[in-house]
């Protein structure tokens, strides 16, 4: 099981997304990349293999951003390699899953004759082209989303980035479970309570069919029916960092002690 992340800070957010996917670690993966929001629009960096790959790349790079989105692999539509690993970027808008699209097939056939260009063999690319196809007809971010959404049969949890709107962070999750961190100068995003750092105080658990508007100062929510809803703000009590392997040699022996 893969996992995924997210973060907006008044600070650059890169160390906080590394040590989000390194605190979900434990759930196993095949790749991990990122993508950042800079001034020269969005920017993703992905590696297969390690998290140590992912870091060493963005060290080199010196990315950095003040909002941005991670993912975890664990491949179930192409090969674990490089060029399937997450986020999938178009020049509008970058979105990490976890979970499986199961039309996906006949999607990418509709989104092909569209126009589309597909660059990986995975189910999520669909993604990013459907929500494209709506902001081209002038949909707003949120719409667009929530338009795409529309189309897609299976389960997941998503992360969604946007070229132009550097304000928000957009998520939805359906058969996937996916919670939001709020701390005091930030609020985060991940796959499990266990992605989330140590600045994310408070915690809130999306439920089935949810749809967030995540900013610094707002967390829009609506539910399956699009009603806009309220879900309770919880103190986080897990330590972070407590699925880490530490001095242990495999995640198992950790998980026993
Ligand atoms: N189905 C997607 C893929 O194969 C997401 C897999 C996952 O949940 O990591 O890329």
């Amino acid at each position: 099981m893969c996992g995924i992340v997210g973060s907006i800070n008044h600070q650059n957010i890169v160390p906080a997304l590394l040590n989000s996917l390194a605190n979900i670690e434990y759930r196993g993966y095949d790749s991990a990349g990122i993508s950042v929001l800079t001034s020269q629009g969005i920017t993703t960096l992905k590696r297969s293999g390690k998290l140590e790959q992912l870091r060493s790349l963005l060290h080199r790079k010196q990315l950095t951003g003040l909002i941005g989105i991670g993912h975890t692999r664990w491949a179930t539509h192409g090969e674990p390699n490089e060029c399937n690993a997450h986020p999938h970027t178009n020049d509008q808008v970058s979105v990490v899953h976890n979970g499986i699209i199961e039309n996906h097939s006949k999607l990418r056939q509709w989104l092909l004759a569209e126009g589309f260009t597909f660059h990986t063999q995975t189910d999520t690319e669909v993604i990013p082209h459907l929500i494209a196809y709506y902001l081209a007809r002038g949909y707003h971010p949120g719409q667009s989303l929530n338009a795409a959404l529309f189309h897609l049969k299976g389960c997941f949890a998503l992360a969604v980035l946007f070229n132009d709107d550097s304000e928000h962070l957009y998520a939805a999750r359906r058969g996937s479970p996916l919670v939001l961190g709020v701390g005091e100068e930030n609020v985060s995003l991940g796959s499990g309570a266990m992605a989330l750092n140590s600045s994310d105080n408070r915690i809130l658990y999306l439920e089935e069919g949810d749809q967030a508007c995540i900013s610094l100062d707002n967390i829009k929510l609506v539910d399956k029916t699009g009603r806009a809803v309220q879900r309770k703000l919880q103190f986080n009590e897990l330590q972070p960092g407590q699925c880490r392997k530490q001095q242990h040699r495999f995640y198992m022996h950790q998980e026993i002690h």
